[in-house]
């Protein structure tokens, strides 16, 4: 079977974040930064699964490059879910339990949520540790290439 599946980033301006004038390392323009988050979602087939990983990073006004920075705050994102697969699966569900009016009903589909909740969770944890092991060989090819660049001493 052919698999077609992969990791799509997005960043998106925190509405509220941190903003810093100072000079772009690139660009060398002096600028405005601002916070964004990346987030990083699970494709397979061209669909967004679910979303795997978010952190913060500052971009530059001028060039757009982003920089990784120890000046924002470690928020704790709970990942968003909204556009993804998963977004749509557990919207169905809120949708179904606001529906229902029998107990019976709300506690199976209350279950099934659980049991999709968990079942993503343990999918999420798996992507994640993949995606971590095929950076770091992607990382690990990167250094032996510099490393066969150098001139002979
Ligand atoms: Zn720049």
């Amino acid at each position: 079977m052919f698999i077609i599946f992969g990791d799509k980033h997005r960043t998106e301006t925190v509405a509220d974040g941190l903003r810093v004038e100072r000079e772009c390392p690139t660009c060398k323009t002096e600028t405005t930064f601002r916070e964004r988050v990346v987030t990083k979602r699970f494709r397979l087939y061209f669909v967004d699964m679910f979303t795997h990983g978010t952190h913060h990073v500052l971009e530059c006004g001028e060039c757009g490059q982003t920089f990784v920075t120890d000046e924002l705050p470690k928020k704790e994102l709970d990942n968003d879910q909204s556009g993804t697969l998963l977004g749509h699966v557990l919207g169905v569900v809120d949708r179904g339990k606001e529906l229902a009016t029998d107990p019976r009903v709300i506690e199976s589909v209350g279950q099934a949520q659980a049991e999709a909740t968990r079942a993503l969770g343990v999918a999420q944890d798996e992507a994640t540790k993949a995606f971590g092991a095929a950076e770091k060989t992607v990382s690990g090819w990167v250094a032996a290439l510099k490393g066969k660049s150098k001139p002979e001493p």
